[in-house]
């Protein structure tokens, strides 16, 4: 990835994204980046795509995961008539110390 940035002391100077000093986002598409100029060491800011390989939402659990769990806990809390049966559900799974 190469991006061009103006330096006000130097003029256009060609970077990659080796040289990013650092990088903020500020949408999933859109990046605060920024360089040290390689000819005075001026720090320069311009806004940049981010790079694909930042751009990727990790994958979460698939929908056939996430409803077994959702009928695990429909099962066990099926007999459970208030909020504080749930609570006294849950903690009888739960360690007591000692
Ligand atoms: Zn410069």
């Amino acid at each position: 990835m190469r991006f061009e940035v103006g330096c006000p002391c130097c003029g256009l100077q060609i970077m990659t994204s080796e040289d990013i000093a650092s990088m903020i986002a500020v949408r999933k598409d859109l990046a605060l980046t920024s360089f040290i100029c390689p000819r005075c060491g001026s720090r320069l800011a311009v806004m940049t795509g981010m790079p694909s390989c930042l751009n990727r939402v990790p994958a979460g659990p698939s929908r056939e995961t996430i409803q077994v769990y959702l009928d695990y806990f429909h099962h066990e809390l099926e007999d459970v008539e208030s909020v504080d049966d749930a609570i006294a559900e849950i903690d009888g799974y739960l360690p007591h110390g000692d």
